[in-house]
């Protein structure tokens, strides 16, 4: 069959198909790798990704080709292994496991041992000399295969185990001997045949069939469905299955099971992370059932545990290992993600993959993996994910602050979170929606709490490693995590837990520190970030390969210095009408809004004046020769009155006028759409003395600060929702006027710019036209997603959430440019306005300026700048370096 690949026991497949992600999975592609430089891979066979669609699409079959193909692999196995799957005196067993393109941890299923039955297990039992291993396995065989393939509750399976060991007065399961197991075997096999009303299957083609088909399954289950919506990964790409031969980590004390890391994950720290369990199975390790062990004596000593590291238990598979590890990373030049398994001192490999990491490991390493000459600077940048710095650019716990610490888990995903512990995934959603912040403490996580994990600030777990699914999980989301914190212990029935010696209930506010494992009481404050060390150094390197500039979206002081700190090149948009909120003016603003006439609006504006040059002022100073773009007032004048008897009665009193006729003068000017009404330019159309004042304001403080300072200060005067040239015209004119009355006042001239925003479809359309009295546009892409796809920006929320569920667009259009239809708008306007004015300034300032997908559309239109919120400015620049790249 075209569709099954081989790997290990020195007979990969040649065909490079077999090496290939889309085709085999991550997972297959890998084994194939590993096996192909040499490494110890345990032989088996892939079958592709599309495989899983045609099953699904064909109701669940599998043809006469597969089946051949299958069979084909098997023999593979049995030759490399020497063992016949069936054979009651040397039976092969083998795992069958998913493998998607991507990694998805924990979302699909796994089968283990399968090939056992009442007549193999003895063969397994006398081959291997170990009876209690062979009854043990056939029984997590068939707990698992009824819980994957046959849909029978685990529970059941648990309960019964419990019952043996309270029985015998046993309190771990090493303490069950052979005879023990074997007991349990006959009583899964009863809870199968009751659930099931026939017996478990003991054809070992019929399992394999059986696991196979669940894998596919697994695809469509609602968990990988939640987590590919939150990761965007199309469904159709479908998983591959891997069948592998078994080789077992729990054959007594000279076997054991681990997974590692070739760097830490967490801090990026050159050291091997890992954990392992002697004589376990992988799954104990990751399911955090029990806790696992360090991997190296260094890691050991430092988290001052007893129980001996691999390095210190298995020096010579430790060595293996390591070994191995080195040869992994020259491959591959990045972190590897590796699980391994040793059987009686024999190491085997069963995976390696590109590691999770969170960003501060994302940038240490690759700045690190420069220095050592592992990869170049390019691809440096091109390896952090720009969204992950998120996770940086946010606060951390003040280490000043006062702690009431409760106590200590595993730093599992750094970062801080305070908020109201939630007990299970749904609370937290349903708490989440309605706006609180919420932790979600868990005994371990599974992967069914994965929409609760998404929507808690942080997560704590009383169980489970480094590894385990809430830390993978949690740091790929950039969520903090404590996991295998001891010391709490749930009571869901009152739903109230211990932390320590602290009783606590549902709803109480705690905060988690990801980096230490620490969890206090209430919530600690925090400090801001900065951009120092490694995060500097890549900025630095993204620089270097980035063409389009990066300005912020900043109208105060304060976000004018964090954007420059961030290293924002300019401001792309001033929101001036941002700046009339400010408590000691909006009087004067409403009185400006509520006047009857021109004189009253003059009076008003008298006062304003000196207000907005102070605010021009200020900034120009800070961004001391860097162009800043002034947008003048923009908002529907609505949004400025007074609300309730309260302010009309306030504002009657400042201004000198009657409340009767303010309420009179309010209800006036209200307005059924006021997106499309009173508002942007139509404003300055109306009523030119309120511009007239904001360029007063501007060219006086401009040429103030370029008197003082000697620094060059080149306003852009931007108009907002131009629809025609002749809008522009007019205001331009005023514009004009008013910068050559202030220049003779003052005795100075100054270059200045006056261009507009594209932001309506009429706009994109005319741009050419536009374009004859602008010397720069900068789409304002908010408008013209809203105007464009006709959808308010303001009541989205209420119903786009359930558009991109269905994928009637991919991402939220406000969030990501709809570059196949606002995108034809603004590369039309860019074309157009270039015809009439070549190497007119293109820009753009709508929230998709700080958007890694729409910053690549942007590159790729050849827009000269980018502008966005200050946290978002070092997001922008590494995003646009590696959108040039
Ligand atoms: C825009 O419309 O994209 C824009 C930047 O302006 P505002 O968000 O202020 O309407
Ligand atoms: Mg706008």
């Amino acid at each position: 069959s075209a569709y099954v690949f081989y790997f290990g026991g020195g007979a990969n497949s040649t065909d490079p198909r077999s090496r290939d992600k889309t085709v085999v999975g991550g997972k297959g592609a890998n084994l194939a790798e590993m096996a192909g430089i040499g490494l110890p891979v345990p032989p088996g066979f892939t079958i592709s990704t599309e495989v899983c669609a045609t099953y699904n699409a064909n109701g669940k079959s599998f043809d006469d080709d597969l089946r051949a193909g299958v069979a084909a692999g098997v023999a593979h196995v049995e030759s490399s292994t020497g063992r016949k799957f069936g054979d009651t005196a040397n039976p092969l067993l083998v795992s069958v496991r998913s493998g998607a393109r991507v990694s998805m941890p924990g979302m699909m299923d796994t089968v283990l041992n399968l090939g056992l039955n009442d007549e193999t297990v003895q063969g397994l039992a006398q081959g291997s000399g170990n009876p209690r291993f062979a009854w043990d396995s056939y029984r997590r065989f068939i707990q698992m295969y009824s819980d994957v393939v046959l849909g029978i509750d685990h529970h059941l399976f648990e309960d019964a185990l419990e019952i043996v060991k309270e029985d015998n007065g046993f309190y771990a399961d090493v303490e069950l001997e052979a005879e023990h197991w074997q007991a349990l075997v006959g009583e899964y096999k009863a809870i199968v045949e009751k659930a099931l009303g026939r017996p478990f299957p003991q054809d070992v083609h019929e399992q394999m069939w059986g696991a196979i088909g669940a894998v596919f399954d697994s695809w469509e289950s609602e968990r990988a469905k939640v987590y590919r919506r939150l990761n965007d990964i199309p469904g159709d790409w479908g998983t591959a299955v891997n069948v592998q031969a078994m080789v077992f980590g729990n054959m007594g004390d000279t076997s054991a099971t681990g997974v590692a890391f070739t760097r830490d994950p967490a801090t990026g720290e050159k050291a091997y992370y890992g954990e392992w369990l002697v004589n376990a199975q992988g799954e104990d390790v990751v399911a955090g059932i029990r806790t696992p062990q360090y991997l190296t004596k260094f890691a050991r000593e430092r988290a001052g545990a007893k129980p001996l590291s691999m390095e210190e238990a298995m020096p010579e598979a430790y060595t293996e290992l390591a070994a191995v590890f080195e040869l992994l990373e020259k491959h591959y030049k990045d972190m590897q993600d590796i699980e391994f398994t040793v059987e009686r001192n024999k190491l085997w490999m069963l995976q390696t993959r590109s590691g999770k990491r969170t960003a501060k490991a994302a940038l240490k390493m690759a700045v690190d993996m420069v220095g050592e000459g592992l990869i170049d600077e390019a691809s440096a940048v091109r390896r952090v994910d720009p969204m992950a710095l998120d996770q940086l650019l946010h606060p951390t716990l003040d280490p000043k602050a006062e702690r009431d610490y409760l106590g200590k888990g595993l730093p599992a995903s750094p970062g801080a979170a305070s908020g109201a512990i939630v007990l299970d995934a749904e609370t937290a959603q349903a708490r989440a929606e309605r706006g609180d912040s919420v932790i979600l403490v868990r005994v371990e996580t599974s992967p069914e709490d994965i929409h609760g994990m998404h929507a808690a600030k942080g997560i704590l777990t009383a169980r489970g490693g480094m590894t385990s699914h809430a830390a993978v999980v949690a740091r790929g989301m950039g969520r903090p995590c404590v996991s295998g914190a001891s010391s709490v212990s749930i009571d869901m029935k009152s739903r109230t837990l211990k932390i320590g010696t602290r009783d606590l209930k549902e709803g109480d506010i705690i905060t988690l520190d990801g980096a230490t494992g620490d969890i206090m009481g209430g919530a600690v404050p925090t400090i801001e970030p900065e951009l120092v060390g490694d995060f500097g150094t890549l900025m630095v390197w993204a620089d270097k390969h980035r063409r389009m500039k990066v300005r912020t979206n900043a109208e105060t002081p304060e976000d004018c210095r964090t954007a420059r700190s961030f290293g924002a090149e300019g401001i792309g948009l001033c929101r001036t009408e941002h700046m009339f909120f400010d408590a000691g003016r909006i009087s004067a603003v409403r009185q400006m809004i509520l006047a009857e006439d021109e004189d009253g609006r003059r009076a008003a504006l008298a006062k304003l004046l000196p207000e907005q040059r102070a605010d021009f002022h200020a900034i120009f100073e800070i961004m001391a020769g860097l162009p800043v773009t002034i947008r003048l007032l923009d908002p529907p004048l609505h949004e400025f009155l007074p609300h309730g008897e309260a302010e009309f009665a306030e504002l009657s009193d400042a201004i000198g006028i009657g409340v009767e006729t303010l309420k009179r003068r309010a209800g006036e000017l209200h307005e059924f759409n006021p997106m499309l009404g009173h508002r942007g330019c139509r404003l300055g159309i109306t009523f030119p003395e309120i511009y007239e004042m904001q360029a007063r304001a501007i060219f006086e403080a401009a040429v103030d600060v370029a008197l003082a300072s000697g620094e060059a200060v080149v306003p852009e005067v931007m108009i907002p929702l131009v629809a025609t040239k002749k809008e522009l015209s007019i205001l331009k004119a005023l514009v004009d006027r008013t910068a050559a009355q202030v220049f003779a006042e003052k005795g100075k001239v100054l270059d200045y710019l006056v261009g507009t925003m594209i932001e309506l479809p009429r706009a994109a359309l005319m741009a050419g036209e536009i374009a004859e009295e602008a010397k720069f546009f900068s789409f304002g892409t908010n408008d013209l997603t809203q105007t464009t796809l006709g959808v308010s920006r303001d009541d989205a929320a209420r119903f786009l959430s359930a558009y991109v569920e269905q994928g009637i667009y991919a991402r939220d259009p406000f969030v990501s440019l709809d570059v196949e239809g606002v995108g034809q708008l603004v590369e039309l306007a860019a074309e157009r306005g270039r015809k009439t004015l070549p190497g007119i300034k293109l820009g753009i300032c709508g929230e998709h300026g700080g958007d890694p997908a729409s910053i690549a559309f942007c590159e790729k239109t050849g827009l000269d700048y980018v502008s966005a919120s200050p946290f978002r400015v070092p997001i922008a620049r590494l995003a646009a370096a590696q959108a040039a790249l």
